[in-house]
């Protein structure tokens, strides 16, 4: 039974465990939920399929996994003494400190009574006479709760692609995704990468740099920016910590994507050739991710835009010795933010090591795998070991492997059969009491996600909080603020040069997904108004039940 039943359940015979809410996933989303409505006196159980809290630092171990947000922002800030407390030791900490971190915040706030580990969630069934979810577990438990909260991961279902004889190659085969724990080791080892995404241009050099032969192959070249990353100083995390009010508020309420950063404040067409190049120049000796900040409209208008890709493909014939290698390193389908820009340290120069290998897969994709080999126009190239850096089946990936059973008994997977359908990214009408951390419709993968994913949890927790306080029990999005969503979710996106490119964020990697631009374009800051004015006008645009017999208290 409920441990404080807030919101009040139904009796429940058997076996059956039942709780106020139940949270599937203990990356940084989950475990900020568990905080926040445990403190809420909710009664909450975690389920978590890895073995740890961490999320995708549990699972992308691979060689230089790091974040590409600076670590002084990419962290909690719901707690000062946190922040205050923890040393980041460089400016992009490396993935075993970010997992350290997730851990001691599992310990520094008792988190771990309240999770399972090792345990899927498979199955969620809303029932709509208790206006309960029932789910099952990989287990085989069976659990009720009034409210379910997938904090499932936008980046956590690694996608292998279906490759000819990939099950039949005999070297060993690793997914970036899924790295095994103990670490590998490829001394002496020819080396064989496929993919050119972020995980790849940070694995990329620090593998070059310890096979006998590493052959990257590369079907679509990506823009990157150098993370100039390096240890920081005290006086760098006091700095932070002195002004830490201001940079979380800016980050939250007047950025775009969560980042702390100096916003441009024209065109990139507004300066002259020579102005222009040396604000790219300044932005790219500072590295990382606000490159892309130089100029305010550098992902809305292509001869803007053009500026940029071109300033970065020159960089790359700079530093790559080798004329042709350098061009099929040079992006040229996309303009540059609208796949993910990646944040390196020495991917290109690695090009330069005579243990490296290009190949351009583009023309005709990889021909098969072999036993030792990986056939291409023809060619074999021998390797020992296979890296697959190939992503994910991102935003909606997670959600999808759960049998989720809304209204009806009509499943979430049908609704999404078209592409995703959310309120605000939050919640999906026809699925009541169902709540998704970071869901596609909000700013989520767009931003730096920790801020989003307190944003969110703020969210949720209050709203629920409303909830008991006034004896709600149900709460769904209506289908009519759901379209009015999804439209502008669209129209946003449109007026961006976004959906030009063939990426994640269009769900464009995975064969047979529903071309749709998933995240909210609008901006973090813009974003969060909007959600704060929903919840004030009494959660417009969501329908409001009252725990019988009282009736229904809707709103719009
Ligand atoms: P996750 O961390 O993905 O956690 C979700 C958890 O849910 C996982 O542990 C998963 O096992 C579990 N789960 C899923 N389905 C089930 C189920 N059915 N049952 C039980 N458990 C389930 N973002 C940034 O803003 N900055 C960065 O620098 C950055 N770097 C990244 C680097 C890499 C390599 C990757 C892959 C992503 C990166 N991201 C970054 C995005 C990153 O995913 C988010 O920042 C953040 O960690 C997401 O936290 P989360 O809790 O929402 O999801
Ligand atoms: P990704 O960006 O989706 O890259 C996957 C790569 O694999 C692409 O180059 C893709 O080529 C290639 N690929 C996929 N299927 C292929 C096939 N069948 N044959 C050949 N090539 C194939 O995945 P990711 O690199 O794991 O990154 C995903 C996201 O996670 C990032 O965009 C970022 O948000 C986050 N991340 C962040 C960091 C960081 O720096 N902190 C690090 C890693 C990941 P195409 O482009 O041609 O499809």
């Amino acid at each position: 039974m409920s441990a404080v039943s807030s919101i009040p359940g139904k009796n429940h015979a058997g076996s059956v465990e039942a709780c106020d809410v139940i949270v599937v996933g203990a990356g940084f989303a989950g475990m900020y939920m568990l905080h926040r409505l445990r403190k809420l006196g909710f009664s909450v159980k975690v389920f978590e399929q890895g073995g740890d809290v961490g999320g995708t630092w549990y699972w992308n171990r691979y060689p230089g996994a790091r974040c590409d947000v600076e670590s002084m922002q990419y962290s909690y800030s719901f707690s000062d003494e946190l922040q205050r407390e923890w040393d980041w030791s460089e400016r992009y900490a490396p993935q075993p400190e970010i997992l350290k971190y997730a851990r001691h915040v599992a310990d520094r706030f008792n988190l771990r009574p309240d999770i399972t580990f090792n345990t899927r969630v498979d199955r969620a069934e809303f029932d709509e006479n208790s206006n309960h979810w029932e789910v099952t577990t990989s287990d085989g438990r069976q659990l009720r709760a009034a409210f379910l909260v997938l904090a499932t991961g936008c980046l956590s279902n690694a996608r292998v692609p279906e490759i000819k004889g990939l099950s039949e190659f005999k070297g060993k085969v690793y997914h970036t995704g899924h790295w095994p724990h103990e670490g590998v080791d490829f001394t002496d080892q020819r080396v064989g990468i496929i993919g050119t995404g972020s995980s790849a241009i940070q694995s990329v050099p620090v593998i070059a740099s310890q096979a006998r032969h590493l052959f990257v192959f590369q079907r679509t070249p990506n823009f990157s920016i150098p993370a100039r990353n390096a240890a920081l100083t005290d006086e760098e995390r006091e700095a932070f910590r002195r002004n830490y009010p201001e940079i979380r508020r800016f980050a939250r309420e007047d950025s775009r994507n969560a980042i702390y950063a100096e916003l441009p404040d024209r065109g990139a067409l507004d300066d002259g050739e020579n102005a222009r190049r040396a604000k790219y120049e300044e932005r790219w000796e500072k590295g990382g991710l606000t490159f892309m900040l130089a100029y305010n409209n550098l992902l809305l208008d292509q001869a803007a835009n053009d500026t940029a890709a071109n300033f970065v493909r020159e960089k790359i014939a700079e530093i790559v010795a080798d004329p042709a290698t350098a061009r099929i390193l040079q992006p040229d389908n996309h303009p540059i933010g609208t796949k993910r820009i990646c944040v390196d340290t020495n991917y290109y120069a690695t090009f330069n090591r005579p243990n490296v290998t290009l190949v351009n897969i583009r023309p005709h994709g990889i021909e098969e795998i072999r036993d030792h080999a990986v056939r291409v126009g023809g060619n074999d190239y021998e390797i020992d070991a296979l890296v697959l850096a190939t992503g994910f089946d991102a935003m909606t990936g997670s959600v999808a492997k759960i049998d989720i059973l809304g209204r009806g008994g009509a499943t979430l997977n049908q609704k999404w059969s078209d592409g995703p359908k959310t309120y605000l990214g939050l919640m999906s009408a026809g699925f009541p009491n169902l709540f998704i951390i970071t869901g596609p419709g909000s700013p989520s993968v767009l931003s730096n996600m920790i801020v989003s994913i307190e944003q969110h949890v703020d969210w949720i927790a209050d709203c629920l909080a409303f909830m008991r306080g006034r004896g709600l029990e149900v709460i769904e999005a209506t289908r009519q603020a759901e379209e009015k969503w999804v439209a502008h979710v669209n129209d946003v996106a449109e007026t961006t040069l976004y959906p030009q490119a063939n990426s994640w964020y269009m769900g464009a990697n995975i064969p047979g997904k529903p071309r749709i631009f998933m995240p909210y374009i609008g901006g973090v800051g813009v974003y969060r108004k909007i959600c704060d004015e929903v919840a004030a006008k009494g959660y417009e645009g969501f329908a409001m039940t009252a725990r019988e017999p009282e009736r229904v208290v809707a709103t719009s």
